[in-house]
């Protein structure tokens, strides 16, 4: 049997390398961090991880982890609900939702657990999720898992939302669910128009934070934040594994039966692994840190700003952001690829991203700026833009 099967496998992985989409992973033998060495000894500057605080070899947050390693152990061979729950987990739940300003949270392995497991227990085939066309996979597989009636708008499209909330006005309850930044373009979600729509149709929300927490409002607390919404969201989605120190690690959070009843029958919270204790305890450190200063978010908020402006003033296309994502387009696939390609050559890393990962003709470099970028290593970044792009003549 497995002869046949290794033919078909290897057919489809040839199909996937001649349509250029194989991907190869780059081996970096550093920490996390502005400035990474890969494998070939080679020192490059990244912008192209999600460490948006620059919190991923944070010395405070690996010392906690140490400390917890030492006082609560490696690993807790549990599920929550079993012997799987220590105090380092309980206060982790209450710094995120202190930090969100919400009822309680619940933690999983990982975001992509958290939205595979919110929709299934909370809603039935009595019920309609409406959902932006450009949410994350785990958001569309969650939903896939869930019997509710499914309603689909255009990306940000608050008109087309607008007629889906109409047409599920025959279902028992609503829930539109969104990405709070979306991650090609870094446009946020237009909350304030969201909310106002879920109060005229009497529905409820959902984000998912995991691009725009620490990131995205004054004091990082996401697009609730920036249109003045902490606490209204029903539910807000989110990860550990992007400014957040960029370990491991998911949560929901929101209204405190909504919290209650995913305890009771979330199946990846039910089914799965506790997080280790070094992770809650530097998670708790991480929360800590944000309550106490605001610097990280300033100078990640100024790098944006900084980079955007400069390369405005240079000519180049950049797609509007409110994030830490900036998507400098180039709209041709070929020319996205040898872009990237020669920014790496000049020791800058970023991706290029093209169809199908973004629509056809839309080609892109995507640029993540981050707290632990100098104003030394974004100018450099800048300067291979436009040694590259003279190169190419673009
Ligand atoms: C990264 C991401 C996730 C997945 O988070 P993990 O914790 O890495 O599983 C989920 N949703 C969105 C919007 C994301 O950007």
């Amino acid at each position: 049997m497995y002869k046949k099967f290794q033919n078909h496998l290897t057919e489809v992985l040839n199909s996937i390398e001649s349509a250029g989409l194989y991907k190869n992973e780059r081996i970096i033998v550093s920490p996390q961090n502005a400035i990474i060495r890969v494998a070939d000894g080679k020192e490059v500057l990244n912008f192209c991880a999600n460490n948006y605080l620059g919190l991923s070899n944070n010395s405070e947050l690996k010392s906690a982890a140490m400390k917890a390693l030492e006082t609560h152990g490696f690993g807790m061979s549990s599920v929550r609900f079993i012997c799987g729950t220590q105090d380092l987990h309980k206060q982790l739940e209450s710094a995120i939702s202190n930090f969100f300003g919400t009822d309680d949270a619940i933690l999983y392995a990982a975001c992509f657990d958290a939205n595979g497991g919110v929709f299934e227990p909370l809603l039935t085939e009595e019920d309609a999720i409406i959902s932006d066309a450009l949410n994350h996979a785990s958001i569309i597989d969650g939903v896939r898992l869930c019997k509710a009636h499914r309603y689909r708008y255009s990306n940000a499209d608050m008109e087309e939302l607008e007629k889906q909330l109409q047409a599920a006005q025959q279902q028992r309850f609503r829930l539109i669910v969104t990405d709070g930044v979306f991650s090609m373009d870094g446009n946020v979600a237009p909350l304030d128009k969201i909310y106002e729509l879920a109060n005229k149709y009497d529905t409820m929300v959902m984000v998912d934070e995991s691009h725009s927490a620490g990131v995205v409002g004054e004091t990082g607390r996401g697009v609730t934040e920036l249109y003045d919404l902490k606490g209204k969201i029903e539910i807000i989605t989110g990860t550990l594994g992007k400014a957040f120190g960029g370990a491991i690690g998911g949560f929901t959070t929101g209204k405190k039966e909504i919290i209650d009843l995913l305890r009771q029958r979330s199946r990846p919270y039910l089914f799965s692994n506790s997080i280790p204790p070094m992770i809650a305890a530097a998670g708790i450190q991480m929360f800590k840190m944000m309550d106490e200063s605001n610097e990280l978010q300033d100078r990640l908020h100024q790098n944006t700003e900084y980079f955007v402006s400069r390369m405005k003033n240079l000519g180049f296309d950049i797609k509007p952001t409110q994030s830490a994502i900036c998507a400098v387009m180039l709209y041709d696939a070929k020319l996205a690829q040898k872009f990237a390609s020669k920014m790496l050559n000049e020791g800058i890393y970023v991706i290029g991203f093209y169809y199908p990962v973004v629509p056809d003709g839309q080609a892109r470099i995507r640029v993540q700026l981050s707290a632990a970028h100098t104003k030394e290593q974004i100018d450099k970044c800048i300067n291979a833009f436009e040694k590259v792009s003279k190169e190419l003549r673009v």
